[in-house]
């Protein structure tokens, strides 16, 4: 891990700063953008959570989410579109000891990476997956994803999307998840939270988190980067332990935030270890 990392540093700056590679800054992210603030969510999370840092490792895929392994001051990786998943599975099973934080946007994780999504939670791989949902490929121009909402215009559906988008939290679960929310990044007191009881907490977390891309997405459909806010607020629900069914967006309705499932099952390493790895376990 970078020796840049220590806790005198805390006490200068802003209290993250200790947290960031300050040579790469400024970050890429546009005035207005939500990733910046779902970033900064995780890295309070990671201080809160008093977790080892040399034992913090952030993995991300492609795209404008995808940037914030670069910026993160502890070990982290920038991997291939789509393979933040399986280069975070290979981690945990050589180093169970990592904790380790997969943060990248819904196009990486749900289009081009969702099949390894799905195995992962099945496998309940010891990981924290954070996606910053924005309904688009932001970083590539606009084009529709697994996740744009039906109806919406991007310069792949200008006449409107015609297909519906992944219910995550539902995939999730349905795949195995051991511990799923979701939140926007208004509501970052709980977004927080969620992160830091998902890093604390064994097994496949998944957390999504609804993002504003003012700049493609908000553009085509109307919405200044404070419309995308106001439309959180007003349509946004708190419903912790609502059934997964309801959880569908439908941006002519309301948005169920909440936590949806907080569970215990054995994990991919107490499984493998058990199994490949008999010498290492305690008995
Ligand atoms: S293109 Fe969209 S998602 Fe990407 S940095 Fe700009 S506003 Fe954010």
């Amino acid at each position: 891990m970078s020796e840049q990392v220590s806790v005198d540093s805390k006490k200068t700056g802003h209290p993250l700063d200790y947290l960031l590679r300050k040579d790469r800054i400024p970050h890429i992210w546009c005035p207005g953008c939500g990733i910046g603030t779902a970033f900064s969510s995780c890295l309070t999370a990671i201080q809160d959570s008093g977790i080892d840092l040399s034992k913090v490792v952030m993995v991300s895929g492609i795209g404008c989410s995808g940037r914030a392994a670069g910026y993160i001051n502890t070990d982290s990786f920038h991997t291939t579109h789509g393979r933040a998943i399986p280069f975070a599975t290979g981690l945990k099973t050589a180093n169970p000891e990592l904790n380790i934080i997969v943060f990248s946007g819904d196009g990486d994780l749900f289009a081009i990476g969702g099949n390894h999504f799905i195995h992962a939670a099945r496998r309940n791989v010891d990981i924290t997956v954070v996606c910053v949902n924005n309904f688009n490929y932001g970083m590539t121009g606009g084009q529709a994803a697994a996740t744009t909402p039906h109806m919406a215009k991007t310069t792949t559906t200008p006449r409107g999307n015609p297909e519906s988008p992944f219910n995550l939290p539902l995939l999730a679960i349905a795949s195995g998840a051991t511990y799923v929310a979701r939140w926007t990044t208004l509501h970052t007191r709980e977004f927080t939270n969620s992160v830091e009881e998902a890093l604390l907490k064994p097994g496949f977390s998944f957390i999504e988190v609804l993002s504003p891309c003012p700049i493609n997405y908000g553009r085509r459909n109307k919405q200044k980067p404070l419309d995308t806010l106001k439309m959180y607020q007003e349509k946004s629900i708190i419903k912790n332990g609502a059934s997964p069914f309801e959880l569908d967006i439908d941006l002519e309705k309301s948005i169920v935030l909440g936590k949806f499932v907080d569970v215990d099952r054995k994990t991919h390493t107490e499984q493998y270890d058990k199994i490949c790895r008999p010498d290492n376990v305690q008995s």
